[in-house]
């Protein structure tokens, strides 16, 4: 596993038309605004995120395009909104993208097409591509699907719900 962090920064675009294609492991570390949004790693512990970003010129009609295909996975710790324990969570992204002229092309063809499209800008690096993305694929309200450790109950919540006596009044009918 190769572990290096130069890429990080670099201008994507340009990159990109060189051809460049690149597999490799990043710290959690050097994601901030991934780290942000997760529990802090406990002492020793490290989280890596391995991923695969290729380039691809093609040529539909002749009009080049130049695409970015990115492939990430991270294993991130978050607290559990019902439970309110810390659970883990396995990130996974595989996304297209396509280099458009400028901001205003994206605006204006996003709606008709199925992938992301990007335009060229200094600010563009891997970094934020991977860190969007990785946010974008962390769950709107993480939960457990089943909590080990149900919040206790205050005494109001045994009250049976009185949707729930309607729920039962339905299911009798035949
Ligand atoms: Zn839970």
């Amino acid at each position: 596993m190769k572990t290096s962090d130069k890429l990080l920064t670099l201008e994507l675009q340009p990159w990109a038309m060189a051809g460049g294609s690149a597999t490799q492991t990043t710290s959690l570390a050097h994601l901030p605004r991934v780290a942000q949004a997760c529990l802090p790693l406990s002492e020793g512990e490290t989280a890596l995120c391995e991923w695969q970003l290729q380039s691809q010129l093609r040529h539909p009609d002749t009009l080049k395009q130049l695409w970015l295909h990115l492939q990430a996975r991270l294993d991130v710790t978050q607290t559990c909104q019902r439970c309110l324990l810390p659970m883990k969570i396995a990130l996974a992204v595989d996304r297209h993208f396509r280099f458009v002229a400028d901001e205003a092309t994206a605006l204006a063809e996003d709606d008709d097409c199925d992938e992301d499209l990007l335009s060229p800008a200094p600010e563009l690096t891997l970094q934020s591509l991977l860190e969007d993305e990785l946010l974008l694929a962390m769950p709107l309200i993480p939960r457990h699907t089943t909590c080990d450790t149900p919040l206790p109950q205050s005494p109001d919540q045994d009250l049976p719900h009185p949707f729930a006596a309607l729920a039962g009044l339905k299911l009798g009918k035949p």
